[in-house]
């Protein structure tokens, strides 16, 4: 009997939700370049545990430590000692994120008892999947879902395709959630897909897009990752695969493409948050996509959704030189960024991935223009880091319907500018 307790009580620690309680995260600005010196110093630190939301990378940036509470003393220490500024914009995460569930609980009982699907409200996988088949289902000549694959544990990964028929059509590709707990990012998949299912046919632009173009979308890029930020990390980012010889899992799945993989802006260390995985494609995620778009051989799009910094962004993440088409991604992300502002105000910096945030190597948006996708663009979705990758459920849909917009116009261009 002893053994059975044992057995349930390894089960029960294995399956334990991480908490954060007393977790803060600091927001530091920064004012030189030796205060990134030091930050990176900082980040090296490997005994604090220390998460980085936002890296030590331009002085144009701030940066965003989730500091453990064990650590918090000797964070302060150090950056007082060395005279860099702070402030606490989260002072208790674990807080947020009871309230969090809270809240999704509540909405989970009220679409229960209503039988309806609330958008300004995050979801599990399941959730999103029964979703999926919703559209489906109510949109059966215009949508359809497709199986690319399936992730490293064994989940399925569809995609939603949006196609009023012919074959082999031009078609744009938008992937949200690769990293898993961009929350806002899988909800504003969740929304833009219904968007666009609701607005063929009602809105003239769409439709004529609709006429001429497939819409290709995956809105859980990520889903061991997403499932595992709902039942034991809030905090996790990365796949869930095994690294041989590693104690920590999962690979960083958007420093994991072809592009410069390996490169500078990538961790060789498998307990890294931005760990580029053993090879090129080594995840079974990425590799889905990667045979699909192959396969496919006409997307003219490729559109990959992330949080938070409110940035929109193009090539090149793994080298700091320009793109050959430079100067048009830039007038098309500037144009469309401008769109999205005019809805609530929200501002948005436009540029490669190298100068606008940091060099980062292995990114798919790097390898989708490498293929020859030229209008290949990354967002980071709100906030700019009051909430970070706790964006309040009640901003999903006004950044869904302002990201809509920016989306709209990169998909008139890309269908005006037929190459
Ligand atoms: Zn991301």
């Amino acid at each position: 009997m002893k053994g059975v307790w044992l057995l349930l009580l390894l089960v029960a620690a294995a399956k334990a939700e991480r908490v954060f309680v007393g977790d803060q995260v600091f927001r530091v600005e920064v004012q030189s370049e030796e205060h990134i010196r030091l930050l990176q110093a900082l980040e090296a630190k490997q005994e604090w545990e220390l998460d980085f939301w936002l890296h030590p990378v331009s002085t144009e940036l701030p940066v965003d430590i989730r500091v453990p509470r064990p650590s918090l003393s000797s964070v302060k220490m150090y950056l007082n000692s060395h005279n860099i500024p702070f402030s606490v914009i989260i002072d208790d995460l674990q807080a947020l994120l009871d309230k969090e569930k809270a809240e999704m609980k509540e909405n989970h009982m009220k679409e229960r008892s209503t039988r309806s699907f609330n958008f300004g409200a995050y979801h599990t996988l399941d959730t999103i999947y029964s979703f999926m088949d919703t559209l489906v289902a109510q949109y059966p000549n215009l949508v359809s879902k497709e199986k690319i694959g399936t992730s490293y544990e064994n989940r399925p990964m569809y995609v939603l395709k949006f196609s009023t028929g012919g074959i082999g059509r031009p078609a744009i590709w938008i992937d949200t959630g690769i990293h898993s707990r961009e929350w806002v990012s899988q909800a504003t998949g969740v929304w833009t897909a219904n968007k666009i299912a609701t607005d063929y046919g009602n809105d003239a632009s769409l439709t004529s897009l609709l006429n001429t173009m497939d819409i290709y979308m995956l809105i859980l890029a990520n889903p061991d990752g997403y499932a595992y930020t709902h039942t034991n990390d809030r905090m996790w980012r990365k796949t869930r695969s095994k690294i041989s010889g590693s104690v920590c899992r999962g690979v960083d799945p958007n420093r994991n493409w072809d592009a410069g993989f390996g490169g500078p802006g990538a961790s060789s260390n498998p307990c890294s948050d931005s760990y580029h995985g053993p090879s090129a494609h080594s995840e079974i995620e990425v590799k889905n996509v990667v045979d699909l778009i192959k396969k496919h051989g006409n997307f003219k799009s490729f559109i990959s959704v992330h949080a938070y910094s409110q940035l929109l962004m193009y090539p090149y993440g793994y080298t700091c030189s320009d793109v050959p088409h430079r100067a048009e991604l830039d007038s098309v992300g500037r144009a469309a960024a401008q769109k999205l502002t005019a809805l609530y105000g929200t501002a948005y910096k436009v540029g490669s991935i190298c100068k606008i945030i940091y060099q980062a190597s292995g990114g798919s948006i790097d390898w989708s223009y490498k293929v020859g996708i030229k209008y290949s663009f990354a967002f980071e979705l709100r906030d700019t880091g009051r909430y970070g990758f706790i964006l309040p459920a009640n901003q999903i849909i006004p950044t869904a319907s302002e990201t809509w917009l920016a989306l709209k116009h990169i998909m008139e261009y890309v269908r005006d500018h037929p190459y």
